[in-house]
């Protein structure tokens, strides 16, 4: 069965980015399952992987635009320390989340100098090209609820 519009895909993958550095990977755990065609993953992932099968192998290298976005200095912002009341230690790397003009989004703290805290909405992987390795494990129609949903349902899932 090929991977298309409405389908349910299990894949194994590694991500690294143009050093090299593996960031992610399913190696030694379940593979990834989503739903195909319901923006569950990157677009340039999905184009990627369009009309594939089962025990299917491929590289690809994804632009930021097809990722995560570029980076958007936009997404930036230097803020009194006043703004997070109740943390003991702001420190580098602190992930919060935080009502925006988008909605709920998390935010960074990237960097920390006395009272000015400089915060970053953009995506840990914005503006990074992305190096997929992908094994497709299995393809598989999917269920009247899954599609109604928009994801894929596990085993015990209790909606
Ligand atoms: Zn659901």
């Amino acid at each position: 069965m090929q991977i298309a519009k409405d389908r349910v895909v299990s894949i194994h993958y590694t991500l690294k980015n143009d050093a090299g550095t593996v960031i992610d990977s399913s190696e030694g755990a379940e593979p990834l399952v989503y739903l195909h065609g319901a923006q569950n993953i990157i677009p340039g992932l999905e184009k990627a992987l369009e009309g594939k099968v089962a025990d299917d192998a491929l590289q690809v290298s994804i632009d930021p635009t097809e990722a995560y976005g570029e980076y958007k200095k936009a997404l930036t912002q230097v803020v009194p320390s006043s703004m997070f009341q109740g943390v003991e230690t702001i420190e580098v790397g602190m992930e919060f989340q935080a009502q925006t003009d988008q909605g709920m989004e998390v935010i960074r703290i990237a960097d920390v100098d006395g009272d000015n805290i400089t915060i970053d909405g953009n995506h840990p992987l914005a503006g990074e090209r992305l190096h997929f390795d992908v094994a497709i494990a299995e393809v598989r129609e999917a269920s009247e609820d899954e599609l109604q949903h928009g994801h894929v349902h596990s085993e015990g899932c209790q909606h």
